[in-house]
């Protein structure tokens, strides 16, 4: 910065696209990236494209409220979301980048006899998997978080789960983090380059149709989260997607007041504060299907409510900014990483508003599934046919997991 910011270097390079590659990763958001990172750092395939429409980051990896956490309750989902975990424990260490990995803990409130139920029910099932949960009472939250409404709530708190190894990342910076990890390692990261077909022949793929010319490739990984259905249907897959608008605020810098995140029990309300001051939070979806990258007043409007309900204090401050992102829904709430009907084209998808703490294990069992082709053992559950096979895994139905 003394220098007037002259003579930076690129941290990583403009590469143009080859004619070629072994693997072509479309979408140049987190799971794309990291994705490449590890085909590149684990599995040794270094001929790799990252094609991203826009600009590395711009996606939701970039718009996202940055909670990590594996605070889930069902089998296919509680490993996974544990590897991810762990491997955010050793990530700024293993990519040699800061990404502010924070582990400032997370408590969902009870608001409820049920939903204690349901929460207990859920803590139990993340230790017998070996994973930190604890139960509190209302005076053990009181004492956490003596800002939020206790005495005159509609719904009152009535205690907690948390998860002291849940917490925060800044979530630009793992996007720079894998992006440079990639390109260190002689992935090409190819912005400004939107995929628009996929070309096939005698049923498998042979490359991709581009603004910037077709690319050929051995295998094609798809992890273009809000436009998943519209690439799927590139190559003639209809996918059990449906894409639909989150949006997240953040208000002017305050000092420390909120240390950890926290979840309204009663609606879908979210909160913590930015390592700069700024509560950073988020509620429910626009409800209706939208490829745009911002929401609607309603939703403000419902999400400043839920907020005020749960801390009063906030209707003083101000709102500095609102955006949104494009959200691939998927029909039970859990992700896809699978093969797909085709013999060379890979799934990852299926993000909902929870991909963000899924990105190193997303990216890790996505380059073992495309190196090897092989599952990896965490990600078995996470399959495409499950919907038509009857095995669903609803964690949205064992109690609210925003974000
Ligand atoms: P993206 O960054 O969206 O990457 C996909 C990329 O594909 C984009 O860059 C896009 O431009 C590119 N692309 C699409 N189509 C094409 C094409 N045809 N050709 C080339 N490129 C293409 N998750 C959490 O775990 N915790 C949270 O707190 C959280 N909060 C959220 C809050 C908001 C407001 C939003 C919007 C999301 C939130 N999420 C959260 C969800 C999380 O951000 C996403 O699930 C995750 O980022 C999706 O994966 P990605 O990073 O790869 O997606």
């Amino acid at each position: 910065a003394f220098s007037g910011n002259r003579n930076w270097q690129p941290v990583w390079r403009t590469p143009e696209p080859k004619p070629h590659y072994d693997v072509i990763i479309v979408g140049g958001g987190g799971h794309g990236l990291a994705t490449a990172y590890y085909l590149a750092k684990e599995f040794g395939i270094t001929n790799i494209a990252v094609l991203e429409k826009s600009y590395i980051g711009s996606g939701n990896v970039g718009r996202n409220t940055t909670i990590i956490r594996s605070n889930y309750m069902l089998p296919g989902n509680e490993p996974f979301y544990e590897l991810s975990m762990k491997l955010w424990e050793g990530l700024e260490q293993d990519f040699n980048y800061n990404a502010m990995v924070s582990q400032r803990g997370i408590v969902n409130l009870i608001h409820s006899d049920g939903q204690r139920d349901a929460y207990a029910r859920r803590g139990n099932a993340m230790r017998m998997h070996g994973v930190d949960a604890e139960l509190l009472d209302r005076e053990q939250v009181r004492k956490m978080m003596p800002y939020l409404n206790y005495d005159h709530a509609r719904f009152p708190i009535l205690g907690g789960l948390l998860q002291r190894r849940g917490g925060t990342a800044r979530h630009d910076a793992v996007a720079w983090g894998f992006a440079r990890g990639a390109d260190m390692r002689g992935v090409d990261l190819i912005q400004q380059c939107e995929v628009t077909g996929i070309r096939r022949e005698n049923g498998r793929v042979t490359g991709v149709e581009t603004s910037r010319g077709f690319i050929g490739c051995n295998k094609l990984g798809l992890a273009a989260a809000g436009n998943t259905s519209t690439l799927g249907r590139m190559a003639e897959l209809d996918l059990p997607i449906e894409s639909h608008v989150l949006q997240a605020f953040v208000t002017e810098g305050l000092k420390p007041v909120i240390d950890n995140v926290i979840t309204y029990g009663a609606g879908h309300f979210y909160i913590s504060q930015s390592d700069k001051g700024g509560l950073v939070f988020g509620a429910d979806l626009d409800a209706y299907s939208s490829y745009a990258q911002r929401g609607n007043l309603a939703t403000v409007e419902h999400t400043l409510e839920e907020g005020v309900a749960l801390i009063p204090g906030l209707s003083r401050v101000r709102v500095l900014r609102a955006w949104g992102g494009v959200m691939d829904m998927s029909m039970d709430g859990s992700p896809i990483i699978d093969r797909t009907p085709i013999d060379n084209l890979y799934l990852n998808c299926g993000w909902c508003y929870g991909g963000f703490k899924a990105t190193p294990a997303s990216g890790f069992c996505f380059a073992h599934l495309i190196a090897k082709n092989e599952t990896h053992d965490v990600s078995r559950l996470l399959r495409l046919d499950r919907f038509e096979r009857g095995f669903e895994i609803d964690e949205s139905g064992k109690g609210p997991q925003p974000n």
